[in-house]
């Protein structure tokens, strides 16, 4: 079957006539930059003084990119989607918040997500951030520490520690061995998000401990790898070459990243060189690039592709095809966010591949800086909204609605 990403009709079979006409005007709204960047001020704001706006916001903005306020409301869209061959990624968003507290009650949250998952026939992964389990400024240290070669084989320098930080690290470590525990006994899939280059040796050499513990035979646990990064596709060649030498299968979701602005102006201003590839074109080689290292059979890898971007899906799709692995091949997954690219989503799902959502969930005050994070991509102009939008209304004129 050919893949046909303009194909509206199966982008948006899973919408009804009135959700496509509200997607159409929240995206029409997105595209205007002086009212998202009023939303974006005033929405925390309004929150803030209990202002009456939860309404507004459930039935807009929460309706496209949200699964539900708690974890049981997810199962609806999950079912749902299960219709078009969707698989869904639980995204418990813990942003912000600190504590020793806090992070033991993230991880019996993480816990718990696992265990609804395992219940639920369409929901095979679940995502964590470890900054929702560790004090930041810890992961800085610890980053300042260590080196590339010992990251590469899940070796962390703590010495420069002091016995409370030390403590503090072990109580980290634990956590992150309570989750994956449970998501092996589960059977479930964690992917570990990436976030900033500065904290990433910790959570690189912790999820490389991680995947030698317990992705043995199946991969259960995932890195992340954001090939903005220069140095990311050779990262990924070496924990591959160290994985296959220490007997453990090794596993990657590639995204291109979202943290670029914040990633130069830091190097910037405190003047070293920036981490960030040169231009859109070079993430854009060093993405396809490690798509085409992850699904080569040849490499071994276990791979979920994490972009909008058609043409990297396409790479990835056509790859497929030409070592001649089935479509549903466990090897390779794909996902874009709940609410975006669904031309992409539901074209491949169509076509038999493994297709997933990325679907976070939470009580709307908690999910604020996600949403507004949608909002603001959305609005930048030329970018997601006109092909979201444009797609939209072409749907809406074929279906003469
Ligand atoms: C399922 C899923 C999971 C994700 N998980 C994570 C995660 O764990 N960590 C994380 O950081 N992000 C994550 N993201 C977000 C992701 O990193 C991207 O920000 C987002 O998907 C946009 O990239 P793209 O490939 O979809 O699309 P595109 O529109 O093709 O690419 C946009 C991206 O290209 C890069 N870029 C743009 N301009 C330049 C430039 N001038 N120079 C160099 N690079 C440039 C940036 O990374 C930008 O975000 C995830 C996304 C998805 C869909």
């Amino acid at each position: 079957m050919d893949l046909n990403f303009q194909n509206t009709e199966n982008a948006f079979a899973y919408k009804s006539d009135k959700d496509l006409k509200d997607a159409r005007f929240l995206f029409s709204s997105m595209s205007k930059a002086w009212l998202v960047r009023l939303g974006v001020w005033a929405t925390p704001k309004a929150l803030k003084w209990n202002l009456p706006v939860k309404g507004l916001i459930r039935k807009t903005i929460f309706k496209q990119f949200v699964g539900g306020e708690t974890l049981k409301q997810t199962t609806s869209v999950a079912d749902h989607l299960a219709k078009f061959n969707v698989q869904i990624i639980l995204d418990y968003g813990v942003e912000g918040g600190q504590g020793e507290d806090k992070y033991d009650h993230s991880r019996e949250e993480f816990i718990r997500v696992i265990n609804f998952a395992s219940g639920q026939p369409n929901i095979p992964f679940m995502s964590i951030k470890v900054t929702g389990m560790a004090r930041f400024g810890l992961l800085e240290r610890i980053h300042e520490l260590s080196n590339y070669n010992d990251v590469v084989k899940g070796v962390l320098n703590t010495d420069g520690l002091t016995t409370e930080e030390k403590e503090e690290w072990q109580r980290v470590c634990d956590r992150m061995l309570a989750i994956c525990k449970t998501a092996v006994e589960k059977k479930v899939g964690v992917m570990i998000d990436a976030e900033d280059s500065w904290i990433q040796h910790p959570v690189d050499a912790l999820t490389t401990q991680m995947m030698m513990q317990f992705n043995k035979e199946n991969p259960v646990v995932y890195n992340t790898a954001q090939l903005y990064r220069h140095d990311r596709l050779q990262y990924i060649k070496d924990v591959n070459e160290f994985a296959k030498a220490s007997g453990f299968v090794c596993a990657f979701k590639l995204v291109r990243g979202a943290y670029m602005e914040k990633e130069r102006a830091r190097a910037a201003e405190k003047g070293y060189p920036s981490p960030i590839n040169p231009d859109k074109a070079a993430t854009d080689r060093e993405f396809n690039d490690a798509v085409r290292y992850c699904v080569d059979p040849a490499n071994n890898m276990y791979t979920l592709v994490g972009s909008h971007n058609e043409e990297s899906n396409r790479l990835a799709a056509e790859l497929i095809d030409k070592y001649g692995l089935p479509h549903n091949t466990d090897r390779v997954y794909f996902s874009q966010l709940y609410g975006m690219s669904d031309n992409i989503t539901f074209n491949l799902a169509k076509a038999g591949y493994n297709s997933t959502k990325y679907l976070p969930f939470g009580p709307i005050n908690d999910v604020i800086p996600y949403l507004m994070r949608r909002a603001e991509e959305n609005s930048s102009l030329g970018g997601q909204t006109g092909r979201e939008l444009n797609l939209i209304r072409e749907e809406i004129k074929r279906r003469g609605i």
